[in-house]
């Protein structure tokens, strides 16, 4: 596993291709994997945010996206082959799901922007396996509940959508104990998918 030092993030240097086949195998392996796409922000923040700076670092693979960490690899001599942005990857993992019936839980944005964004995706990708949904607005109560539905509908991918580094903290504090399980946090691809 090849990484990058950016700012005191290790970033995997990873095609999409390559990135869509080391999630593909994390489905077969132990734990819970985290999937994070970084970009200029998320790298600032991890500065002075310890717990996303500790998050990022065991994450089991971190993505560059956007310009910034791209032109940091460069800064240091360490070529990155191409920008895997969250949108993208979201939409492809979306597209190998669909391809190998991956069930898919969908997590995040304003109430009906997800199913709204699966509905675009679908079109482009055929059926997905998609074994629920909820928005990223809720309390303790809907939460314990949202958790047991992921556990319960035996998601493989999780997708999150509520934001840096809110998605990333949450999936490392409430999904930990699955299994076989990737995790994404999406930023505001639902809201894109949807537009
Ligand atoms: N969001 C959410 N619950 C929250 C906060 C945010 O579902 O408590 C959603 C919001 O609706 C949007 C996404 O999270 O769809 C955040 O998008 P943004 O583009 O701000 O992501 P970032 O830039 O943080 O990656």
């Amino acid at each position: 596993r090849k990484q990058v030092d950016v700012l005191g993030v290790p970033v995997d240097v990873v095609t999409m291709k390559e990135a869509i086949q080391r999630v593909q195998h994390m489905y077969e392996e132990p734990g819970l994997h985290l999937v994070a796409t970084a970009n200029a922000e998320m790298v600032m923040l991890a500065r002075r945010d310890k717990e996303l700076h500790t998050i990022l670092s065991n994450a089991a693979l971190v993505v560059a996206d956007g310009a910034g960490v791209l032109w940091a690899g460069e800064q240091k001599g360490q070529h990155f082959p191409e920008r895997v942005a969250g949108c993208d990857l979201s939409m492809a993992l979306l597209a190998e799901a669909a391809k190998r019936r991956t069930p898919v839980y969908c997590l995040g944005a304003a109430p009906g922007v997800a199913e709204q964004a699966i509905r675009n995706v679908e079109k482009k990708v055929g059926s997905l396996v998609v074994v629920g949904t909820h928005s990223g607005f809720f309390d303790d109560r809907e939460e314990a509940r949202i958790i047991d539905a992921i556990v319960q509908s035996g998601a493989k991918l999780v997708l999150v959508a509520l934001g840096v580094p809110k998605q990333e903290k949450w999936i490392s504090q409430k999904l930990a104990h699955l299994d076989g399980v990737v995790a994404i946090g999406i930023g505001g691809s639902f809201d894109v998918m949807a537009g």
